[in-house]
């Protein structure tokens, strides 16, 4: 760890219990910073607290849903009282629930929007005090590349594409306070979830795979850490001139 604890940063990642959130809080500790965990079972972050301890770093798990307004604002306060105000936060949390429009129902549109979209602004709400009274901040939000549209995924892509929306908004509102805000647009990535997707389709994940990497570029899925580099370049210090962008992590150009 190359700060004291005095004058290290400390971050806030959502849905880190596995995925893509796991890799971007180990990456985030290596790089120095104190990371809160939330996840929606506290237990859940046990994995990836471990991972963090092992490497020597400052790590707490927060059991909180992000799309419930006062889960946020008590995981917050726990986490300026256990570990020290957040300055960084990466909006990560996700669910999917897939059906064509037809058979899409409220909840699952509502529910989709909730977690992603709601989620975030709730976050970025709660955090957004820290980082203004610091006078710097880093915000890092996960769109996705369905936010430029994908069938069955009419709940998904429209909180993705909202993402997009809010960290542009957020980077014109925040900025003047020394705090950038941007987005992470990962394609095909190795995960829980795309797991989940391939057996909803009734394929094996390798089926699945084989017939995706056809279509990128680089002819392979991404990984995890994949994402948790791009995360890591928002966050650094010298990216502080780099404010309300959204970086599509794909394996080729994407929108
Ligand atoms: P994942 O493996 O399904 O992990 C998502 C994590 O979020 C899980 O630990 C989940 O907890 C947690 N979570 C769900 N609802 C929550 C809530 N209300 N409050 C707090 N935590 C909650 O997903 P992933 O593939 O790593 O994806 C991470 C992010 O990247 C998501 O925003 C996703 O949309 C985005 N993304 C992923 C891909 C990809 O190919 N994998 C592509 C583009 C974008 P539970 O286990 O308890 O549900």
């Amino acid at each position: 760890m190359s700060t004291t604890p005095t004058a290290q940063k400390v971050a806030v990642v959502t849905g880190a219990a596995r995925g893509i959130g796991a890799a971007v809080a180990a990456r985030l500790a290596q790089d120095g910073l104190a990371v809160a965990v939330f996840d929606l079972d506290e237990a859940a972050c046990a994995t990836t607290v471990e991972t963090v301890e092992k490497a020597g770093g400052r790590i707490l798990a927060v059991g909180c849903d992000v799309s419930d307004s006062e889960q946020v604002e008590a995981g917050v306060a726990r986490v300026t009282a256990e570990l020290g105000a957040p300055t960084v936060l990466v909006n990560n949390a996700g669910i999917i629930r897939d059906n064509l429009v037809f058979r899409m129902t409220d909840q699952d549109f509502d529910s989709v929007i909730g977690v992603h979209l709601r989620g975030a602004f709730l976050m970025a709400r709660a955090v957004q005090r820290h980082q203004t009274a610091a006078g710097w901040g880093r915000t890092v939000n996960l769109s996705s590349s369905a936010a430029l549209g994908n069938r069955g995924q009419s709940n998904y892509s429209s909180a993705k594409a909202g993402l997009m929306g809010l960290t542009k908004t957020l980077a014109i509102e925040l900025g003047p306070f020394g705090v950038t805000v941007n987005c992470v647009a990962p394609g095909f990535i190795a995960t829980d979830m795309t797991e989940a997707t391939a057996e909803r389709m009734g394929i094996t994940f390798e089926e699945f795979t084989e017939r995706y990497v056809k279509t990128i570029p680089v002819r392979r899925r991404g990984r995890p850490e994949d994402i948790a580099q791009a995360v890591s370049f928002f966050v650094r210090e010298e990216a502080g001139f780099v404010n309300g962008q959204v970086l599509f992590v794909a394996g080729g150009p994407k929108g």
